[in-house]
């Protein structure tokens, strides 16, 4: 039996004390906020989708950085073994579009109360409002951490589960990645993911609060395609949002902090291609010819986007459509197939759902999450270099790479 410290009382941290506290260990569980899962809390709007009911093929292609590294820890801790472990310890579950899991009760609290059960099962010792202020030391061992107020614990084995940068007033401020240069391991950029994206253009913020669903929006670096996705993004007072816009900021980000600007368009009808479209607006035009421009475009765009479309492309709102030439009619197809903006860079990590980045996965053993070169030191959750798209994948990267951890530890 090891006498074992988990520092982090979120996802990973609960769920690798349960682990290790399941084997049989001693463990000690050290949070420094005055709850538990703080930020658990606040996950799936309050509802928490603290899982993805996929297959591990398709988790797997849902992780953006690192997916391979996760191998061990998704076959040996799945959704479904989550899910079950929810509802085992008192909490019912439910389902929902895109095998989204939720907690049946729609709160998020319900899944920390039943981690919270499990804990109590394996007498994990909980120590809130502890909050860690190194890792100790000796040659390439950890021997045990020291707290805010200078007290000394040892430990056999220490498991960091520190969290990332994001949403900071949640405890994750990152302490663990500092510890973690300190005694020498490589920890690669960080910068906030899943966040929305500031913009360039005055045009953009004068549509704010405008959702479009069933578009297409395509990100380029000069001509080369970083993006290209369908769904559903909102105009917003910087800039943009929207799921298709946090997912896309985990790919372009690093290229985006790289280059300061990224071209992006919007397929406003991606549905139809550029002659199909043309047809359209041709009929259209043909139906209304003594009408202006503003009443016809309305039957095509959102009202708040149609002065903005006139204005970019020098149109007179008051243009008869039969005075508009074949060539203003393509650049008009053109724009309604390729609504450009310019991208200037990521918001905060205060809006970031997750953060990229992290301990370089080089440095830990994927079958044990134990660091390779500093012995008594496992790591798991986001404090990694692992990050995936919204859909409950984050939280079961931090239950599975949690679980790992714990039962690991010899
Ligand atoms: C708004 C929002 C919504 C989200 N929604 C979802 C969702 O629905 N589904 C999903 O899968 N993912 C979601 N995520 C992502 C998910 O919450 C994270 O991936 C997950 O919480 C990471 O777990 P973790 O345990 O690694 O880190 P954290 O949850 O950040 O936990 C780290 C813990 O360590 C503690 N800690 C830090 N430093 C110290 C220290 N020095 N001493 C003691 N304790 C310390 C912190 O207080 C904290 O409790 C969301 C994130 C946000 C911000």
């Amino acid at each position: 039996m090891s006498n074992v410290i988990v520092i982090g009382g979120g996802a990973a941290g609960m769920m690798a004390a349960y682990a290790a506290g399941m084997c049989g260990h001693s463990v000690t569980l050290l949070e420094k906020n005055e709850k538990l899962g703080k930020k658990i809390y606040i996950t799936g709007k309050g509802r928490c989708n603290f899982t993805n009911a996929c297959s591990e093929e398709d988790f797997l292609k849902n992780v953006v950085s690192n997916p391979k590294f996760l191998y061990s820890a998704i076959y040996t801790f799945n959704s479904d073994a989550m899910i079950d472990f929810v509802e085992m310890h008192g909490t019912e579950t439910k389902v929902e579009r895109g095998n989204r899991a939720f907690p049946a009760s729609d709160h998020a609290s319900d899944i920390t109360k039943a981690l919270k059960n499990a804990l109590q099962e394996v007498n994990v010792d909980i120590q809130l409002n502890t909050s860690v202020s190194k890792l100790i030391a000796s040659g390439d061992r950890v021997t045990g951490v020291e707290l805010k107020n200078n007290k000394q614990l040892s430990a056999d084995a220490v498991i960091l589960c520190t969290g990332g940068l994001s949403y900071q007033t949640t405890g994750s401020t990152g302490d663990g990645l500092r510890w973690a240069k300190n005694i020498g391991l490589n920890v690669t950029d960080t910068r906030p993911a899943l966040v929305p994206l500031n913009t360039k253009e005055p045009y953009i913020k004068e549509m704010q609060g405008l959702a479009l669903k069933n578009v297409k929006l395509s990100i380029f670096n000069g001509k080369k395609k970083l993006y290209d996705e369908f769904g559903e993004m909102l105009f917003t007072h910087f800039g943009v949002s929207g799921p298709l816009v946090l997912s896309a900021s985990s790919i372009i980000g690093k290229k985006l902090q790289e280059t300061g600007e990224l071209k992006a368009y919007i397929d406003l009808k991606p549905a139809l291609s550029f002659d199909e479209l043309d047809a359209r607006v041709l009929r259209d035009f043909n139906d209304n010819m003594n009408k202006h421009l503003s009443s016809v475009l309305r039957g095509l765009l959102p009202a708040s986007m149609v002065p903005v479309v006139i204005d970019i492309f020098d149109f007179d709102d008051m243009r008869q459509i039969n005075s508009i030439t074949k060539e203003e009619r393509t650049i008009l197809v053109e724009l309604l197939k390729a609504f450009p903006f310019t991208i200037t860079g990521l918001r905060e990590y205060k809006e970031a759902i997750i953060t990229q980045g992290g301990i370089s996965i080089k440095d830990i053993d994927p079958s044990t999450m134990k660091c390779k070169n500093i012995n008594g030191l496992s790591v798991a959750g986001e404090v990694l270099d692992l990050d995936a798209f919204t859909g409950g994948f984050n939280l079961q990267i931090a239950w599975a790479t949690g679980y790992l951890a714990g039962i690991s530890i010899d």
